[in-house]
């Protein structure tokens, strides 16, 4: 059964490398043949998304990255971090920068680049298995992934406004390589269940040996970019299995592990949902998760007429925005316009994928309830017993 490994841990770089090493030992630990070893390519994927400083916590923080580098490091292999990011016009080597990343990495032998190529791949590699779905029997994703020894999943803990948690699982979908990613949201819809399954098939091929999640500064309420609210967890927790680490993470937060769709995703895949954890787990009751109407009780032919009125939707905030244009490049369905006053939003387009939300830099789209839906809250909750 696969184990998790919990530290309470901090940015402060002694402590924070001591922590590293122990899990990635512990987790090594469950492998007959360790995975990292002298001359072996090593990649390492964090989440840098966006370009945002660490204080932000919407990328894995610096000094984690430079202790899992280091870790490689002393054991002789080659590391290489790379991610792809979503923040065009931006180049890669900007984004590292502003998340600190450059800095921190300042001086090592490491390989520091944006995944640029694709290649095809079946999602039967790694031993997954086709779904009744067939469009995702085969994919495309970075090739210096698909062709390392070894993959280090770096996730950050955050909330996620369509998938409610961006995770270890989810943390994989920077595997694939710029403008596919926006394609894949497109062609899913918004349809939450269709993306956990793209998502757990991503997963299912790569199948990462390690992954520690970074919730020593984690993010909740309308994440996960400006949006979300930074908050102080102080913990990392590493596991040779990712689908069990973010079972591990909803476990701490006190949501229901199958309540994420990766995670139920994964376990229909075949994937065994199952863990044991060695350390002191926190218990969070009062962690805040995104504004969301998931009205499950309107039937589908429904949902198309009323979702105007009934489902949340992202909005600009006029005075914040700089009419920078990151979230009209983003827009996977082309959903957004800039008048070159204001921005206009078509929600008829509109997929709810909240990419916009994600890489807005000024803090300048928020979740935005309709009355209708604020009305029905508060009739569930008054005919709600408890
Ligand atoms: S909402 Fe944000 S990303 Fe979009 S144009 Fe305004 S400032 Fe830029
Ligand atoms: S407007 Fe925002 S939430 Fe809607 S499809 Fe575009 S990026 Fe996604």
């Amino acid at each position: 059964m696969p184990e998790i490994i919990v530290k309470d841990s901090a940015y402060d770089y002694a402590i924070l490398k001591r922590d590293i090493f122990d899990i990635i030992d512990a987790v090594e630990g469950a492998y007959a043949v360790k995975p990292i070893s002298a001359g072996r390519h090593v990649l390492i994927k964090p989440n840098l998304l966006a370009s945002a400083h660490p204080d932000k916590a919407i990328t894995t923080h610096p000094l984690l990255i430079k202790a899992v580098v280091e870790y490689v490091l002393e054991k002789g292999a080659l590391p290489q971090v790379s991610d792809s990011h979503a923040t065009f016009p931006k180049s890669f080597s900007q984004v590292v920068k502003d998340c600190g990343v450059t800095e921190s990495l300042n001086g090592l032998p490491v390989t520091l680049k944006e995944f640029t190529v694709s290649k095809k791949v079946s999602a039967l590699r790694g031993g997954g298995a086709f779904t009744p779905d067939t469009r995702y029997n085969t994919l495309e994703l970075a090739e210096d992934a698909l062709n390392a020894d070894v993959i280090i999943n770096l996730p950050k803990l955050k909330t996620h406004t369509q998938m409610d948690l961006t995770l270890a699982v989810k943390n994989l979908f920077g595997c694939v390589v710029g403008p596919r990613k926006p394609q894949w949201h497109f062609n899913l819809g918004e349809n939450k269940e269709l993306f956990a399954g793209l998502l757990a098939t991503i997963h299912s091929v790569l199948r990462p040996e390690i992954n520690i999640i970074d919730g020593i500064l984690s993010m909740e309420g309308d994440g996960p970019g400006t949006g979300g609210i930074p908050r102080r967890l102080g913990v990392i927790m590493g596991s040779a299995d990712a689908v069990a680490l973010d079972m591990a993470v909803c476990h701490m937060l006190g949501i229901d592990e199958m309540s994420l769709a990766t995670n139920k995703a994964a376990r229909d895949k075949g994937h065994l949902v199952d863990f044991t954890i060695r350390g002191d787990m926190k218990y969070i009751g009062d962690y805040v998760f995104p504004t969301r109407a998931n009205l499950l009780f309107v039937p589908r032919f429904a949902m198309n007429v009323l979702r105007q009125n009934l489902t949340t939707r992202p909005m600009n905030i006029e005075g914040a925005c700089k009419l920078c244009n990151d979230c009209v490049k983003i827009c996977p369905a082309q959903a957004i316009e800039n008048d070159t006053k204001r921005l206009h939003f078509d929600y008829d387009k509109c997929i709810r994928c909240y990419c916009c939300m994600e890489v807005c830099p000024h803090r300048a789209i928020k979740v935005h309830q309709p009355l209708a839906v604020k009305a029905i809250k508060k009739i569930v909750k008054v005919f709600t017993p408890g």
